[in-house]
């Protein structure tokens, strides 16, 4: 074997989970087809559930410009996280290419750039990765290589959903005046409609601008094909009359709100995670939240079963626990792609769902589907069963601590409570609670079988003497 694991793709995904498998213990091999890291981020912030993920790994080390509240279908009435019960009620606004940096710098073992996946063949044994440079053997294979996987078509996994109905170009670009000045800054208002659909331009830092725009040129174009600067100069014409006129183009792709989810994250000795598993228009920004749980979820029940603690069907639980979740963000997203149809009907429907937008109940709920906070595996007798565990302050051994404190080695947790609500609390660990009592409730039969079911057998303690 060449690793334990390999991990085809060092996107955010690849790069978590790669991670995770190595505090965990296993070795993993990552391949990643492009040359190098490129820079440039799709995604530009990091919503709540992603923000404490990577903090209870010590990894938010700098955190970027706080932002309060997402949205759904870009309604104007925003979605209040405030309420929300963590230590981030806000988006947090770092790149993705930020945090792909972060999550490499982890990593004892260097990327290898310019491995392209082409082939697999598995079997009893373990898997045999194919790669343009020579085939590579490990125990298991993950493919984060995204939406448009080779790993998952090579399995043939089934990939049901539909093709896009709205395809748009975004784009990172420099601004000049009439003049080829580019000001300081512009008084220029972010939401713009142009025939029957909208242009966005945000500002980033360095006077550049994040673009998006799904205009009716767009509609019918192939991913690959090119975006032209006259494509984009036509779309800042129809949106301000002329000025301002693009400066520079620093990088440039499609998108689609092209909607689909493997059937299964698992065939055999092979498993697919973040957008190699499921893919979906980027409303709302939450397809690099879903990765990275993907990833979370994943990493240690992985390490385990490659190094032989794992209990009999761990691994199986990644698919039937993360699958529900991807399937609820696509539904949501379609949602909100309805939403944003160009209609007086729709514009009904919007209005309708403004108002409800405004009664807290709604916005609270929505709040929590769309910042990933209210994600909850299977339940259990005590309500917090299945959900994350809330970041505590705590004290142990005399000394202030939280509960993301403690997960930063990624070991399971069991905290019992001295004073307070809660007795006491059995964490995984990626932070979702295994097992739970109340302050005075004893269920040490339930404590022995949620430690069995998610971490195995226990060795005896053994007493050893010099
Ligand atoms: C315009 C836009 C805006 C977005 N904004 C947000 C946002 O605000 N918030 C949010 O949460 N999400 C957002 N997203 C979604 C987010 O960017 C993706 O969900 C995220 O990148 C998925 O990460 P990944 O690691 O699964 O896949 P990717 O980032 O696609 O990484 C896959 C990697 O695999 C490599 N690869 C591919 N094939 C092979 C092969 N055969 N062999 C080896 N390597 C291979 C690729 O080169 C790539 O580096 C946005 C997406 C778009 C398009």
């Amino acid at each position: 074997m060449d690793a334990q694991v390999i991990v085809a793709g060092a996107g955010p995904t690849g790069l978590l989970l790669a991670t995770e498998l190595e505090r965990a213990g296993a070795s993993v091999i990552v391949l990643e087809r492009l040359a190098g890291r490129t820079g440039q981020s799709k995604a530009l912030s990091l919503q709540p559930r992603s923000a404490e993920v990577l903090h209870s790994r010590g990894l938010l080390v700098s955190a970027g410009e706080l932002i309060p509240a997402g949205h759904f279908a870009g309604l104007p009435v925003r979605l209040d996280y405030s309420p929300l019960p963590t230590r981030f009620p806000y988006q947090v606004g770092v790149p993705q290419a930020r945090v792909e940096d972060l999550l490499e710098a982890r990593l004892t073992v260097p990327v290898r750039y310019g491995h392209d996946v082409v082939d697999v063949d598995q079997d009893d044994d373990g898997v045999t990765v194919h790669t343009d440079r020579g085939p590579l053997r490990a125990s298991y294979l993950v493919g984060c290589d995204g939406g448009r996987s080779t790993v998952r078509k090579l399995l043939g996994v089934p990939f049901p959903g539909r093709d896009p109905r709205v395809s748009g170009v975004v784009a990172d670009v420099t601004l000049v005046d009439p003049a080829g000045r580019a000001p300081a800054s512009w008084d220029l208002p972010s939401l713009v409609p142009i025939d029957g659909a909208v242009l966005t331009l945000l500002p980033l830092d360095g006077g550049v601008f994040r673009l998006l725009t799904a205009g009716p040129e767009q509609q019918g174009t192939d991913r690959d094909d090119p975006v032209t600067a006259d494509e984009i100069t036509r779309a800042l014409d129809r949106a301000y009359g002329g000025s301002p006129r693009l400066g520079e183009i620093r990088w440039a792709s499609r998108f689609s709100d092209t909607t689909r989810q493997a059937e299964t994250y698992r065939a055999g000795r092979v498993l697919l995670a973040g957008d190699a598993a499921h893919v979906h228009s980027p409303t709302g920004g939450q397809g690099l939240n879903l990765g990275l749980q993907d990833a979370f979820n994943l990493g240690w029940k992985l390490a385990a079963t490659v190094r032989g603690t794992a209990p009999a069907g761990l691994l199986d639980t990644y698919s039937a626990e993360r699958h529900p979740v991807a399937a609820e963000v696509l539904a949501n997203t379609q949602a909100q792609a309805v939403l944003m149809v160009p209609d007086p009907d729709v514009a009904a429907l919007r209005g309708v769902f403004q108002d409800l937008l405004r009664v807290p109940g709604a916005n609270r709920h929505l709040a929590g589907r769309i910042s990933g906070i209210d994600v909850r595996y299977e339940p259990g007798r005590h309500p917090l069963v299945g959900a994350r565990m809330p970041d505590l302050d705590l004290e142990a051994d005399g000394s202030p601590t939280t509960v993301a404190g403690l997960l930063h080695d990624g070991q399971p947790l069991l905290l019992r409570f001295d004073g307070g609500d809660l007795g006491a609390v059995l964490v995984r660990p990626d932070g979702h609670v295994a097992w739970a009592v109340d302050a005075g409730e004893r269920d040490e039969e339930g404590l022995a079988a949620a430690t069995e079911r998610w971490f195995g057998t226990p060795q005896p303690a053994r007493n050893v003497r010099r």
